[in-house]
């Protein structure tokens, strides 16, 4: 605005001469301060006119009018113009303006100071005794106020989810939505109500000569839950901290000197304060949409995504927990460990066994976090069933929002069986075009067999040894990994075990040259009447194995030759886990006659599925009727639409490439520094990493063993397998970033390191 105008408006409405005026920072509205003729400051704040923006600017004044009564200096009072009024309606740049005064606080902002533990006690303390004034104060207004600001309301801010260009940001967000209605919805209705500032930020705060707080901005007031204040102040004490939990707490002890909390309402911060910090990355994101060169609204986006991508691998009962003890409450203990396993066994078979020397009890998770009870996270580097995240927001959304809808199963019509088969096969060449539902891995392994064996007119199935397809009777009889232990069931008649192609364990001696042309041709020797031969691209089970080159090229065309039918197992190996590859046998350049799916295909929803070719599905349509109760039931289709979607929409693929490149070159590393790593192997966020005695290839499973407790101990979740147990398998959630990586490879030296000291090298200083 023109000073010569400025200037008139202040003499015709408020008697004020300017001797200065200088335009302040505003989210949505122009702040200026003035000075007058006779030094005095104020603030002046210009809105756009809506009847919906003077009430709010009236209710606002009513109660900076109330809490006048209470320090005068601790808030701005509004100040009435001429004609009686604290909030006047003038037409300004051809518009309709509504324009107030108000006394100007002296101080510098709390977010140009230094932040320190005596600020943040004072910070504490200005809210509570603010909460404490408003405490009896009522407003209609306010009450009715119903906006995206307040946490309660988090939901309105679903419609600015779009404007958050990154799907792996918006999937941050969206899961704090869900938690939020998950833990805090069906509580809100019994916490206690205030009017409250609601927005108690670093630029909202004053620090004056003497040390005194003082605060402005008055205009995101609202009538919300006393508890969402606390959140708010936490949130953005919290955000400028290096330690944010440890300045959070500071605020929170001194906030419950003045106002006890209770533990309903300090057991919701957790969820309160990461709703806040959505709510400010979805308005900033819309706001960059509409108004980019509105800086001020910009200027806490980065912070705040910091604080939710801390929040997103802390444990909620671990922040409880620091939150309680802060205010003096005793933490929360969860029930023993060794109690649960005793209850379980009394109902659960003890053959279901249990990882680790010292099992975790998980209570929640967060894509490629896990929390246990006790409030610790661990880093997920071992869990491929998630193949998106744990808990991710698409996929509880398709689950739920489909379950409220219909589910049923194949005898009827419902399009996302065809949606999801369509979707799902145009991954594939396109010999393979058609699909059987069902809801597992081993069940899948069943039916491959069933249609193999239907199709072709031999009788015997061919396996590799260490090779694993399932639970089932059959699933079984094929697994050589199961079958062959000592407490196993043994070979059956009809199953052929051929060696498995080892680069590190050559059982051919000499050179690894022609390696796979080797063992193919070895292998071939036994294809004599095989209506199946069944093989993971990498063997999993086997010790992350990866089959060498051409030899399935070669198995695959002496199988084909002799009438039988190849059948690629690719339930851990599928969906771009890969990195490279989004099936297993691209890798080996050779198209199978049966695909097996599992695990990853639903993260976590139980769906199995058989993908083959149009000759084979034939041959078995000869038979009696093929029926799954749940297979590709209309649930389980929206979840594998979601998961290949998110595939796509995240990059997972491209992100399992880089990411597993990168780990793979760090384990490589470690296995330079350290001579009980064999061998590093793997493709993609599939890798493995063999323990053997030093400098040999004597597998050494106590050290493996040993190795996967400690990382477990440094919260790092990996697994071990291979027929001595001695391979340390990683095949995280595709999410998994490099700095997990860095993660999980400094743990593994610091583990390594102590079993490995390097020889310390004395200097000569003579
Ligand atoms: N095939 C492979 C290669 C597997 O790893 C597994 C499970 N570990 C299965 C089949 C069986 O899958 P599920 O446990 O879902 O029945």
């Amino acid at each position: 605005m023109e000073t010569l105008q400025l200037n008139k408006f202040l003499l015709e409405l408020y008697d004020i001469s300017i001797q200065s005026h200088k335009k302040l920072d505003g989210y949505d509205n122009q702040n200026y301060l003035i000075k007058s003729r006779s030094s005095q400051k104020f603030i002046l704040k210009i809105y756009n006119f809506s009847q919906e923006n003077l009430s709010f600017i009236q209710a606002e004044n009513d109660c900076l009018n109330y809490l006048s009564k209470f320090r005068k200096s601790l808030y701005p009072r509004p100040i009435k113009s001429l004609k009686n009024s604290y909030a006047e309606i003038v037409e300004l740049d051809n518009s309709k303006k509504i324009i107030r005064m108000l006394s100007y606080l002296e101080g510098t902002f709390i977010g140009e100071v230094k932040q320190t533990p005596h600020l943040y006690k004072s910070i504490g303390r200005l809210i509570a005794n603010l909460s404490k004034q408003l405490k009896n104060y009522k407003n209609h207004i306010l009450s009715t106020r119903k906006w995206q600001w307040d946490i309660q309301y988090l939901r309105l801010n679903k419609k600015y989810l779009p404007y958050i260009n990154n799907p792996s940001d918006r999937k941050i967000v969206q899961y704090f939505m869900q938690q939020f209605e998950e833990n805090v919805i069906p509580k809100i209705d019994s916490l206690r109500t205030a009017v409250i500032h609601n927005d108690t930020n670093e630029w909202n705060i004053l620090i004056n000569r003497e040390n005194k707080l003082s605060i402005i901005d008055f205009g995101d007031l609202t009538k919300s839950q006393l508890i969402n204040e606390v959140a708010v102040t936490l949130t953005y004490a919290s955000y400028n901290s290096k330690n944010p939990l440890d300045s959070a707490s500071i605020v929170l002890k001194s906030f419950n000197k003045i106002i006890k909390l209770t533990d309903k309402e300090i057991s919701l911060l957790y969820y309160l304060i990461s709703a806040k910090l959505c709510i400010s990355v979805c308005n900033s994101a819309y706001s960059k949409k509409v108004n980019p060169e509105n800086k001020y609204a910009l200027v806490s986006e980065k912070k705040a995504w910091k604080m939710l991508r801390f929040l997103v691998k802390t444990s909620p009962v671990y922040v409880e927990n620091i939150f309680r003890k802060a205010v003096g409450k005793k933490i929360k203990k969860n029930k023993n460990v060794n109690e649960l396993i005793k209850k379980r066994e009394k109902v659960v078979s003890k053959l279901l066994s249990i990882s680790y020397k010292k099992p975790i009890v998980f209570e929640s998770s967060a894509f490629q976090y896990m929390f246990d009870n006790l409030g610790n996270s661990y880093l997920d580097a071992y869990n491929n069933i998630p193949i998106v995240g744990h808990a991710h927001p698409k996929i509880n959304e398709a689950i739920s929002n489909q379950s409220k809808k219909l589910n049923t199963n194949t005898r009827y019509i419902y399009e996302g069986l065809y949606d999801y088969s369509k979707m799902l096969l145009k991954k594939f060449p396109k010999k393979l075009n058609k699909i059987y539902f069902v809801n597992s891995g081993s069940e899948a392994s069943d039916l491959a067999i069933k249609l193999a064996l239907s199709h072709s007119r031999n009788e015997k199935v061919m396996v590799l040894e260490n090779g694993y397809h399932g639970n089932t009777q059959r699933g079984t009889e094929i697994s050589h990994y199961k079958f062959s232990q000592k407490k196993g069931i043994g070979k059956k008649d009809y199953v052929v075990t051929v060696p498995m192609p080892s680069l590190f364990n050559n059982k051919f001696n000499g050179s690894n040259k022609k390696i796979g042309e080797k063992y193919a041709i070895h292998a071939s020797k036994s294809i004599n009447n095989i209506a199946a031969f069944i093989s993971e691209p990498i063997l999993g089970c086997g010790g992350q194995v990866v089959l060498p080159p051409n030899y399935l090229k070669i198995i695959y065309e002496e199988i084909r030759r002799k009438k039988g039918v190849c059948i690629s197992d690719e339930v851990q190996t599928g969906f771009g886990r890969l990195g490279k590859y989004f099936w297993g046998f691209e890798m080996h350049d050779v198209i199978p006659d049966i695909v097996i799916l599992g695990k990853s295909i639903g993260n976590g929803h139980p769906i199995g599925a058989v993908v083959t070719t149009s000759e084979v599905s034939k041959s078995f349509e000869k038979g009696v009727e093929f029926f799954s109760s749940f297979g590709g039931n209309p649930i389980s289709c929206a979840v594998g639409i979601s998961v290949l979607e998110i595939i796509e929409q995240e990059n997972l693929q491209e992100n399992a490439r880089i990411v597993g490149n990168y780990y793979k070159k760090q384990l490589k590393k470690v296995q330079k520094k350290f001579p009980c790593i064999g061998d590093v192997r793997g493709e993609g966020l599939f890798l493995g990493f063999e323990i053997v005695k030093e400098n040999s290839k004597i597998p050494d499973t106590d050290l493996a063993q040993k190795i996967k407790n400690e990382l477990r101990t440094n919260k790092v979740l990996v697994g071990s397998d291979g027929p001595y147990n001695n391979v340390i398998k990683t095949k995280p959630p595709l999410c998994f970033s490099m700095k997990n990586v860095d993660t999980v490879i400094n743990s593994l030296e610091k583990i390594l390191g102590f079993y490995f000291p390097k020889d310390i090298k004395l200097e000569n200083n003579l």
